[in-house]
């Protein structure tokens, strides 16, 4: 069974400010003896201060994104090795936005998770589907054939020591979520894709989850915990939906 873990990416939101206070309060409000491991993704600019304030938490830090390349002339680029320094314990890979918007191939996403591998920052590998791959019946296929690419680069024990977030595109920030049974089904395939050595792999479910949907989420046998995105912003509703992790 994998760990219990919560994690909210923020995505690009809020001001220095506002990521202060939001850590502020999650800090506040989370015990050090919960169950669930929780992780907060802030932006990049805002992982430092963020990361002072949940120095003394049980709170872990990630970051959104990461370079493939390990250090040198790649402009704009941020290295796993300058995560690790900044204390990110995790890294987002794949996410969607990242795949859709910045183009990022599959290809892509197995090289930033070899590089943060490889530079001791665990990564979190997004997979998931576009409304017509579900229409079309094509979901395990595509969600295989992501993890597939970075069991390609680096080996199926290396993705089992990795995490995986089961992330249907066209439930991400819409208001749309799977079903407890279509979540369970993809969750099902990967743990059945990840054999003998993923049985403790967390696999984490995302796409709008609240605190109205998550404890049916999560209490499916192959949900581990949940990805969330908006409703991690609110450290109220955040707090909540990590209780339910651990309900
Ligand atoms: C996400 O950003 O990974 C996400 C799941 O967002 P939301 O919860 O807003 O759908």
């Amino acid at each position: 069974m994998g760990k219990p873990l919560i994690a909210g990416n923020w995505k690009m939101h809020g001001t220095a400010e506002s990521a202060r206070k939001l850590a502020t309060q999650l800090s506040q409000h989370r015990s050090q003896d919960a169950v669930a491991e929780m992780i907060v993704f802030p932006p990049l600019l805002h992982i430092p201060a963020v990361s002072d304030i949940l120095a003394t938490s049980s709170i872990s830090i990630g970051a959104q994104n990461v370079s493939q390349y390990s250090n040198g002339a790649y402009t704009g680029e941020v290295s796993a090795e300058m995560l690790l320094d900044q204390g990110c314990k995790y890294v987002l890979v794949g996410h969607s936005e990242r795949r859709a918007v910045f183009g990022e191939s599959d290809q892509t996403v197995a090289e930033k998770f070899r590089a943060a591998q490889n530079a001791g920052v665990i990564p979190i590998l997004c997979v998931g589907e576009s409304f017509s791959q579900r229409q079309q019946d094509a979901t395990l296929e595509v969600v295989a054939k992501q993890i597939s690419a970075v069991i390609d680069l680096v080996g199926l024990d290396k993705v089992c020591q990795s995490v995986i977030a089961y992330e249907p595109v066209w439930a991400i920030g819409t208001g749309e979520t799977a079903s407890p049974e279509q979540a369970q089904e993809v969750h099902a395939a990967i743990r059945t894709q990840l054999g003998k050595a993923g049985r403790s792999t967390t696999l984490l479910y995302g796409g709008s989850v609240n605190k109205g949907n998550a404890a049916e989420l999560f209490k499916q046998p192959d949900i581990n915990g949940g990805l969330v995105g908006g409703a991690s912003l609110e450290a109220d509703e955040f707090m909540n939906i990590a209780q339910l992790v651990e309900a």
